[in-house]
């Protein structure tokens, strides 16, 4: 079975057959790790996007990686966490549908190693503790179910995303 590896590295750095970019869902680019891609990628990226057209919460698209290391970028639309208790399960039930969603569409296309930034713990507030357990639960599946894909990597951005993610592989 492929392995889960976590790192604490800048994504856009990563070498891996595909990354994926905590989009919004018009994928015109914006802060946090999405400005990061699309700046080392270089304005193909944007142009491709803009073609696409938007995403909605909780699926995946897939464009080139142009400047990056990365053959492929898958971008997910990661919910925005409203910290309503009423909203909980439906806000997991998305974040889930975003690891699902991006691992099926890049093996689809031939990936085998990919890169996960922590989707929806900066910018949309997603406790990192529930966020990590969940992106765990999901890749882990994945793997099982897939047996040729050799490698997911959980890139964190700072120790106490890296510590989260490293309590929820015990
Ligand atoms: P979201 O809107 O889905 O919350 P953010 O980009 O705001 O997306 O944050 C998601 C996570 O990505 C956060 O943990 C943030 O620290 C991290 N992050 C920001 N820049 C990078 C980067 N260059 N590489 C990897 N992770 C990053």
């Amino acid at each position: 079975m492929g392995k889960i590896s976590l790192i604490k590295e800048d994504i856009t750095k990563v070498h891996a057959d595909a990354i994926v970019n905590a989009a919004n869902s018009a994928l015109i680019g914006g802060g946090g790790v999405d400005g990061a891609i699309h700046r080392a990628a270089g304005p193909g990226l944007l142009r491709e996007c803009k073609r696409i057209g938007g995403c909605p919460t909780g699926e995946a698209r897939i464009t080139g990686g142009y400047n990056l290391p990365a053959k492929f970028v898958i971008h997910t639309v990661g919910p925005v966490c409203s910290r309503r208790a009423g909203e909980a399960d439906k806000e997991d039930a998305l974040l889930a549908g975003c690891y699902r969603n991006s691992l099926a569409l890049a093996y689809e296309n031939g990936v085998r190693t990919i890169a996960f930034p922590s989707i929806s713990t900066g910018a949309y507030r997603f406790p990192v503790e529930r966020a990590s357990r969940i992106a765990v639960m999901e890749i882990k599946e994945f793997l099982a179910s897939r047996p040729d894909m050799q490698e997911v990597i959980i890139v964190c951005y700072g120790d106490e995303v890296f510590s989260a993610y490293k309590e929820a592989l015990k």
